[in-house]
């Protein structure tokens, strides 16, 4: 008698370890592999894991081995591959093996939802349909117009490529019960690609760009950095084509949900080839058939933020990393990866290429460039004919509070891109009206009861609102400390600058573009649209507004208080607002006409801004990372963060003061520790955030002292604080 299968089994718990079940006596031998869902009695509850292994001998004794309840999966829904990055990543993040498993899978899976395939829902327009298009007879009724129309230019439409199309259920069953579409299901097809319709013809720091990485023959990590409007976009394309052509899929991520809609359109337009995407916006059924379509190689190209690293792509044939250098890409709570580093562990693993494309790579990327880790590939120029913006300082006005930042050479600036019909953009990074609400009499500022945040205030909802908790009050009608009835809101925020230029700019179409205007992605879309139809001639944004955006006729950006990034404590505040204002001042000028850049600033002497104005941001950041070389800060060294949160400021700083101590007497790794200091927002909410900062002199050290701490951390056990550990951290806390 053959003996009953053991699996080792990864829980979702915060627990670090995983779990040895027998298999039912209902699975088959094809089911008991690494990489199939299980459902397992847990204490007292059922959960679903997932099997990591099946291991010979048992990690404990055979007795005491439950038998597991039902195998989910006839097959393997997570490959070995993806299996070893997120063993990986569990280890490299010091996260629970079987919380980071949960990561990767959309919840509809993790619920224990069916993964067969799905069968294909193809929609095709009838006989009748292409006569109606034909014979322009639905120009009454536009939107089914349009429907038709997108339809037809698709070389196979399912369903679930309607929502990219824009065409709602409703013109959908209004299109169907006039008979001019029909949908019927299909068993999968597999996808080819065949070459359709041309691109670019390359200049030459593109072509040698793509020969390179056609060229690379397995792994290699590329960092394309090209400056804003280079093209790099054309060159991602053509490196994918002889990909695309080969069977293999390409896994594309970008960092926001808003790039997506303009990206899956020219994907589908250019390539023919079905193109699904996966990010947080979408439903949860949306996530999982886009993830099943993926795993069964339904899929030619898998567009999504940060998670989609983790998408099962069977036959991944290359990676490409959008913007590479957004701080989205890292996850800030929970599993706190970076996508970026996963998708090169990824690459490496599965042998193929990695393009990092960005105009303003991070210190870290510059690093592995110069170091040879990466491909250096630059595009200096920009494509086509247009030219680079010309940036020019504009210092801070005296009466910048009383011109709600227009100072008379902005506006005329303004007026004159208006003049010739060109689109202007204000960029300021604070939304509300503004960012203080001051007594006027004592000067105490309302502040947040709950945070160390100043409120904000909000003029179109008469309320002061915390952006770190998000709670709102009604503005006090006399001081707290003087009681005298005198406020006044102080400081700038989109919401006033909007307004200002309501009364400035009377005839111009004024678009604002905030988290306050854009609710859901339905929004954004609809504004984004107006945006690019030429529907509005002044936008007003917020970051929202500076990433990726090809805005043809935006011929004017002004960067209003551009520095008030620069003077944060944290280490990496001048790069990261260096790398904001080239990509907001990269939207413009993209076109014909050649673009201006104002950066009005209060220091236009500041060396570093100088620096990046007059010798581009490749010097900017070559200068930036000798100085952190310098004095030994990533990437020069190893960088983690312990941080600690509890209801007392006392209790948090004293765990992390605790953990100091101990590391002296039980720590030989040569390591300097930072801190314990508040996080840069010390409280939020109630609760108290604390940081303790880690500098090794490489990765090695940094492991072999993190695993110190986690058993520290297991042995010191603190009801009344939280700990946490972040690999890498991007940014303090
Ligand atoms: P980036 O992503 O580098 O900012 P894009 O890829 O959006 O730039 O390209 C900017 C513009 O240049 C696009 O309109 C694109 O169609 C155009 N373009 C790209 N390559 C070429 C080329 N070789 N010749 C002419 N136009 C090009
Ligand atoms: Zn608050």
């Amino acid at each position: 008698m053959t003996q009953t299968p053991l699996l080792r089994i990864a829980v979702p718990c915060p627990l670090r370890q995983a779990f040895d079940y027998w298999a039912p006596s209902s699975a088959t031998p094809e089911q008991c592999a690494p990489g199939v869902r299980v459902r397992v009695p847990f204490g007292r509850r059922e959960l679903i894991g997932i099997c990591i292994a099946c291991p010979a001998e048992p990690d404990i004794d055979p007795k005491k081995i439950k038998p597991a309840l039902a195998i989910l999966d006839d097959q393997p829904i997570l490959n070995t591959p993806l299996l070893n990055l997120l063993t990986w990543t569990s280890q490299y993040y010091h996260h629970p093996i079987g919380e980071t498993l949960c990561e990767a899978l959309p919840s509809a899976l993790r619920q224990g939802k069916p993964s067969d395939p799905l069968a294909d829902s193809v929609i095709t327009l009838t006989d009748k349909g292409t006569q109606a298009l034909a014979d322009n007879s639905l120009k009454r009724a536009k939107q089914q117009h349009t429907a038709l129309e997108r339809l037809s230019k698709e070389t196979r439409v399912l369903s679930t490529d309607l929502k990219r199309l824009e065409i709602t259920p409703v013109t959908r069953r209004a299109l169907e019960k006039k008979e001019l579409i029909a949908t019927h299901t299909e068993t999968h097809q597999a996808w080819h690609y065949t070459p359709s319709q041309i691109g670019h013809t390359l200049n030459d720091e593109q072509h040698h760009a793509v020969t390179a990485i056609r060229e690379a023959n397995g792994f290699r990590a590329f960092l394309c950095a090209g400056v804003t409007g280079s093209g790099k976009t054309e060159v991602y394309y053509q490196a994918m084509e002889p990909i695309l052509a080969s069977g293999k899929a390409v896994l594309l991520l970008v960092p926001e949900i808003a790039l997506t809609p303009q990206t899956l359109n020219r994907l589908a337009e250019r390539f023919h080839v079905p193109v699904v995407a996966t990010h947080s916006g979408l439903s949860d059924t949306e996530r999982y058939q886009a993830w099943l379509k993926a795993l069964y190689n339904q899929a030619a190209i898998i567009v999504g933020t940060r998670s989609a690293v983790f998408t099962p792509c069977p036959n991944l044939g290359m990676i490409v990393i959008d913007e590479s250098h957004d701080t989205a890409f890292k996850q800030t709570s929970g599993l706190r990866y970076h996508a970026r580093d996963l998708a090169i562990k990824r690459a490496h693993s599965s042998n193929i290429p990695i393009i990092l494309g960005t105009a303003t790579p991070t210190l870290e990327s510059l690093y592995n460039a110069e170091r040879g880790h990466y491909t250096l590939l630059t595009l200096t120029k920009r494509a086509g004919n247009s030219q680079p913006p010309k940036i020019i300082c504009l210092p801070q006005h005296r009466d910048f509070q009383q011109t709600s930042g227009l100072s008379p050479s902005i506006v005329e600036a303004i007026n004159a891109c208006l003049a010739q019909k060109k689109q202007v953009l204000l960029f300021l990074n604070r939304r509300g009206y503004a960012p203080l609400f001051i007594c006027h009499h004592c000067g105490t500022i309302c502040k947040c009861s709950h945070c160390d945040t100043n409120m904000t205030y909000h003029r179109e909802k008469n309320r002061l609102v915390c952006h770190q908790c998000h709670r709102m009050q009604t503005p006090p009608s006399h001081c707290s400390h003087c009681e005298q009835a005198n406020h006044i809101p102080y400081g700038l925020g989109t919401e006033q600058l909007e307004s200002a230029c309501c009364e400035q700019f009377p005839h111009a179409r004024i678009c604002r573009i905030d988290r306050d205007t854009t609710k859901n992605t339905t929004q954004l879309k609809e504004q984004l649209n107006r945006i690019h139809d030429h529907d509005a001639d002044i936008l007003i944004g917020t970051q929202m507004l500076a990433k990726g955006h090809h805005i043809k006729a935006l011929t004017l950006v002004v960067i209003i208080n551009a520095d008030q990034g620069f003077f944060c404590s944290d280490f990496r505040a001048i790069e990261r607002t260096g790398q904001l204002i080239m990509q907001v001042a990269g939207r413009c000028g993209r076109d014909k006409e050649p673009g201006n850049v104002i950066i009005q600033t209060a220091l236009p002497d500041f060396p570093p801004l100088k620096q990046l104005v007059n010798e581009g941001y490749l010097t900017f950041a070559r200068q930036l990372l000798k100085e952190r070389e310098d004095a030994s800060l990533p990437p020069a060294s190893a960088f983690a963060i312990v941080g600690a949160q509890a209801r007392s400021a006392t209790d948090a700083e004293h765990a992390l003061q605790h953990l100091r101590q101990w590391l002296k007497q039980h720590n030989d790794i040569p390591a300097t520790l930072l801190g314990p200091m508040p996080a840069l927002c010390q409280k939020i909410n109630d609760t108290h955030r604390f940081q303790l900062g880690i500098l090794t002199s490489n990765k090695t050290q940094r492991e072999h002292l993190l695993l110190r701490i986690d058993s520290y951390l297991l042995h010191h056990k603190n009801s009344r604080v939280r700990f946490l550990l972040d690999v890498d951290a991007q940014a303090l806390l």
